[in-house]
């Protein structure tokens, strides 16, 4: 069997007016998150970990924000179409690991929710999903809540 990890690291700008979409669930929060897409950043740092490694560029090269075709696009779209991507090289995913940085709200009550979103798109069972948030001590872009960052990491493997 082989094996081969990826990475992948994103950042969103945090304004008010816009929705916060996290894993393909919508985290009610007086600020969201903004992007050309729908700016879910967690579904965008699988994307380009699973992009990785396979050594299939980024996210951004697949679906360029100045294409209007992605403008306010739900993300969970362009996971399905880069899981198409990594089952037609024959490879399926072992496991992910991920990180979400947050000041507020809380993400862990919708952890469960995300985790179900995330199953579904991928076809892969929740036993294989981890998400884990932060805040960053207040300190940062994160920490004066401008932004929000995640973090991903990826197994796949091939018979
Ligand atoms: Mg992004």
């Amino acid at each position: 069997m082989k094996v081969r990890t990826g990475f992948g690291y994103d950042v969103h700008r945090l304004a008010a007016g816009e929705e916060l979409w996290l894993g393909g669930v919508l985290v009610p929060h007086s600020k969201g998150a903004v992007g050309h897409s729908d700016a879910d950043v967690l579904i965008h740092v699988i994307c380009d970990a699973l992009l990785g490694s396979l050594n299939l560029r980024d996210i951004g090269f697949h679906f360029p924000d100045t294409d209007p075709a992605y403008k306010g696009i739900d993300s969970k779209k362009l996971l399905t179409e880069v899981m198409v991507l990594v089952r037609e090289k024959g490879w399926e995913i072992g496991n992910i690991d991920t990180t979400v940085c947050l000041q507020q709200p809380k993400v862990n009550p919708h952890i469960p929710a995300m985790k179900q979103s995330l199953a579904a798109v991928m076809g892969i069972p929740e036993d294989d999903i981890s998400i884990k948030a932060t805040t960053t001590e207040k300190l940062g872009f994160v920490g004066r809540e401008d932004g929000i960052s995640a973090y991903a990491s990826v197994l796949v493997t091939r018979d």
